[in-house]
């Protein structure tokens, strides 16, 4: 007999995973903040004292590197470390075809060329893809570890230093995750983080950058502040000055990032208690695929992802257990264009600059010839029109995470 009634009625009721944690931390250091009246982290009186650096602090300690600097975006912090590697005009930079928009937008920023290249089933850069994209002007590639799901850092390493390119990790999405115990952004030369809402930690808006290369860290740091080599001890430094933006964090956003990253550690393992359980209770069916994680333990866990065998089924799928109760969505077939998936980056597709004059590809330090379509990596669009996409929460039960086991189980039953 076929049961008709959803297995979940109970609304869905879960926010960001970031703002959810909101509480008494956060509203402390911001007051703090306001009754030392002291929002610019190098305001010259208790400079010792500013949250911007306890952040740093905080970043250093736990990811294991030399060199932190918090910055206002992940944007900026990927801008930054590119400008900070060295790498601009005529550069080409490789970055995968499945990540948000501000990764290639960075680049670009950086006045160098993204090089778009496929994914495999983890849904992150697949490194036989980034090997063969590698020509004479490759300068760096960005691993970004997408949905909390660490890249193959191991084979980007060895293939990186082959042929002598910086690799820039894109953290933004994967904040508190490692891989083979190396937490992620201290495995390249510079790893970059993002605290925007969507994220695992927020601080309202605002990134990091790490490294452990003095150089990298000294140009960053000259970056993201236009006078930052003229001034105070930066001048014992003997920082050589360049311009530079205005990218630095604000320490209103910092005393929020403070409170939310002290506890992260704590929001990783419910997050991969609650995808445990779940993989735990449907990885023996045979009709779905599971994402491949390469370094599992890595992962932050707040993804679940399935494949179904053809773009029909996984449509079919998705709206089967839509209607058991459970949201979710495949990440190609939304009705939007995904800003996450290259083919919807128009002003990459089409490569438009800020101005005609101002335009990395016809720039004439530029030798390469890339080229951009729609259908240039077909494995990614139909890795991601297959995906099915559960977003786990850290608030969710046992009772929870067993309504997603038993409907996707009641699914998968009818296939
Ligand atoms: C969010 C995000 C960024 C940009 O971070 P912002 O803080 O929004 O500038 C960069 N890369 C990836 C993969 C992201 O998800």
């Amino acid at each position: 007999m076929l049961n008709n009634s959803p297995v979940r009625v109970k609304p869905w009721e879960f926010g960001p995973l970031s703002t959810e944690e909101f509480g008494d931390e956060e509203k402390e250091l911001v007051m703090r903040v306001l009754d030392k009246k002291r929002v610019f982290r190098f305001y010259d009186s208790g400079l010792e004292q500013s949250e911007t650096r306890l952040l740093e602090d905080l970043y250093r300690e736990r990811i294991g590197v030399k060199h932190c600097l918090a910055v206002n975006a992940g944007t900026s912090a990927l801008i930054a470390a590119l400008i900070g590697a060295g790498i601009g005009p005529g550069d080409e930079v490789i970055i995968p075809a499945y990540t948000y928009i501000a990764t290639a937008s960075a680049v670009l920023v950086a006045r160098a060329v993204p090089v778009i290249v496929e994914v495999d089933d983890s849904l992150t850069m697949d490194p036989k893809a980034f090997e063969s994209a590698i020509t004479p002007y490759t300068k760096a590639v960005i691993p970004v570890h997408m949905r909390g799901v660490p890249s193959r850092m191991d084979e980007i390493m060895e293939i990186s230093r082959r042929h002598q390119l910086i690799v820039i990790e894109d953290v933004a999405q994967a904040n508190g995750g490692s891989y083979k115990g190396k937490p992620l952004g201290s495995i390249g030369h510079a790893g970059c983080f993002s605290f925007q809402q969507f994220k695992l930690i927020t601080a309202g808006e605002g990134g990091m950058v790490a490294t452990q290369d003095d150089k990298i860290f000294a140009r960053c740091s000259v970056y993201h502040d236009s006078a930052f080599a003229y001034w105070g001890d930066n001048m014992k430094n003997n920082y050589e000055a360049f311009p530079g933006e205005n990218f630095r964090m604000s320490e209103l956003n910092a005393a929020v990032g403070l409170a939310q990253s002290r506890r992260i550690n704590g929001l990783v393992s419910k997050l991969q208690n609650v995808k445990n359980r779940i993989v735990d209770g449907i990885q023996d069916l045979s009709q779905i695929q599971l994402q491949s994680i390469p370094d599992p333990q890595g992962d932050v866990s707040y993804s679940l992802i399935f494949y179904l065998p053809t773009i029909e089924q996984s449509k079919k799928f998705s709206a089967l257990l839509s209607h058991e109760g459970i949201p979710n969505g495949t990440i190609d077939n939304n009705g939007f264009a995904d800003r996450h998936i290259y083919k919807n980056w128009t002003y990459v597709m089409e490569k438009r600059g800020a101005s005609v004059h101002d335009n990395p590809w016809n720039c004439a330090s530029y030798k390469g010839n890339v080229e951009y379509s729609a259908d240039m990596c077909p494995t990614t669009i139909n890795l991601l029109s297959r995906a099915i996409a559960i977003g786990l929460h850290q608030n969710m039960t046992e009772e929870d995470c067993d309504d997603v086991i038993t409907a996707i189980r009641k699914v998968a039953s009818r296939q």
